[in-house]
């Protein structure tokens, strides 16, 4: 399978040579140049299957060149019970993500029970093991450089560490994550992560990442790579809870059912957006968003108007507060026939710092086809919703989930089920569910006391040439071969 780039300026690429990748060359994303399709016979025989054996089949029709017991090794070291194992109780963990159902018809599709309880777990696990499958092939280093708000960076972490060749330098901002998000980022004692706290704002955090990463030379040195949700491998290893999401929700392959899902940077749901394209049969893709309602100012009008980052708010649905959406450029490639011309256009524009408006052009006419539709989602929604799934079904779930199941019954079609997924555990946002529930969230078994374990993390100035020497000091380094 060849890759190729949304802007159609870079040559096409095998999987293993985008793995490592960020954006393509051109500046576009990578995509496979045309998409598989399952077939009815296929989905049969994929509807029993165990997760991690589910997962292979997906992900073999997109990595051709990595040997495929190697492949199926990796991806069942992955997907084990050991590693999924936060469930509720009396679930059962080697689901991986069970289907939770609280009304006929009305499910949440659990993609929360990995190490940092949010659903971002379920890819950055494989892409851990795929990074040192592929670093080890080749004897080469990685050192790992992010910003985060809270989920992406333990979810990086948690993946990373332990792993040969492989450093994580994360920028966070100090003292401005929940207690639990710092505790579980900083507690961790792996030689190979290095948390750094940014006396700043997240913004400031992402900054100080651009500015080391336009420094050409100091990133060929130290092999400077990230993890961010273009990450193709991400978005592919999220294909396959849709077709699990699928199975768990219906009896037979002729239903449909319709998705909800919470979205930031459109990384979820355009993984989403594949496997619909790919046959699965989906109804609808409920895009919801929360007050930074970018993406569905999108679908309701046909203009993409990205907001100033200073424009951003800042909400109870941190992970989703985006003022630009990372990955939509994927979704728009295929809207628009896939022109790559088009994109350089249309992204010309954006990367500009403008907009463009795609409401009066045939192919935002068809916008239907694909099964899109969006709303939005404020604090006083969230607050609702919590408190309604607590007091009806006995179920607690956290400030995101809420936006999608809000968004997602307002928005689905009357008769089809609907399964929004459940993006985070509550506990990760314990103060707004106080204020919801007048009560503590749940704390899976295991983390109780987590806040009170020795921290390890830098305290730094907003200062990228400070960052740059700190990572110099501890990057990982070419080894002589031995
Ligand atoms: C990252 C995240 C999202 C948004 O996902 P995207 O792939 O960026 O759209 C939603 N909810 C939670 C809890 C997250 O961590």
């Amino acid at each position: 399978m060849h890759y190729i780039s949304t802007r159609g300026n870079s040559s096409p690429k095998s999987f293993t040579d985008i793995l490592l990748a960020g954006l393509a060359p051109d500046g576009g994303l990578y995509l496979p140049e045309s998409y598989p399709r399952v077939t009815p016979d296929e989905l049969t025989e994929w509807r029993g299957l165990p997760y991690h054996a589910l997962a292979f089949k997906v992900l073999e029709k997109f990595i051709d060149d990595i040997p495929f017991a190697d492949l199926k090794a990796l991806i069942d070291r992955t997907y084990t019970a050991a590693v999924y194992c936060n469930v509720r109780l009396g679930e059962d963990a080697s689901e991986i993500t069970p289907l939770r159902t609280l009304a006929p018809g009305l499910h949440l599709l659990e993609l929360s029970n990995g190490p940092t309880l949010a659903f971002k777990d379920m890819a950055m696990q494989l892409l851990g093991n795929l990074f040192e499958y592929v670093l080890g092939k080749s004897g080469a280093e990685l050192n790992i450089l992010g910003a985060t708000s809270g989920d992406t960076g333990s979810s990086a972490e948690y993946a990373m560490r332990g792993k040969r060749g492989i450093h994580v330098f994360m920028l966070s901002p100090y003292g401005k994550m929940s207690r639990f998000q710092t505790a579980q980022m900083f507690s961790l004692q792996d030689p190979n992560i290095f948390n750094i706290a940014v006396q700043g704002v997240f913004d400031d955090c992402q900054d100080i990442v651009k500015a080391v990463s336009n420094d050409h030379a100091f990133k060929e040195k130290y092999r400077i790579g990230t993890v961010n949700s273009i990450n193709w491998a991400r978005v592919a290893a999220q294909i396959v809870y849709y077709f699990k999401g699928y199975f768990a929700a219906t009896k037979s392959n002729d239903e449909q059912v319709s998705f909800a899902v919470p979205s930031g940077n459109f990384g979820n749901i355009c993984a989403g957006h594949i496997a619909r394209m790919m046959g699965l049969p989906i109804r609808k893709l409920i895009l919801a968003t929360n007050e930074n309602d970018v993406l569905d100012e999108f679908f309701r009008s046909g203009v993409y108007r990205p907001r100033p980052t200073a424009q951003t708010f800042q909400t109870s649905s941190p992970s989703m507060d985006i003022s630009k959406a990372s990955n939509f450029e994927r979704f728009v490639f295929d809207l628009v026939g896939r022109d790559a011309s088009t994109i350089r256009e249309l992204w010309g524009q954006v990367d500009g710092g403008g907009a463009f408006d795609l409401s009066s052009t045939a192919q935002f006419a068809r916008i239907a086809e694909y099964g899109f539709v969006s709303g939005a989602s404020c604090h006083a929604d969230r607050l609702a919703t919590i408190r309604r799934v607590w007091s009806q079904y006995g179920v607690m779930i956290d400030t995101h989930t809420a936006d999608g199941l809000k968004v997602g019954l307002e928005k689905n079609d009357s008769g089809i089920p609907l399964v929004c997924l459940e993006t985070a555990l509550p506990i990760k946002f314990e103060d707004t569910l106080r204020e919801a529930l007048n009560r503590e969230p749940e704390r899976p078994v295991g983390l109780d006391g987590i806040e009170d374990l020795a921290q390890r993390f830098e305290v730094m100035a907003v200062d990228a040439q400070a960052v740059k020497d700190y990572i110099a000091a501890h990057a990982e380094r070419m080894r002589p071969a031995s």
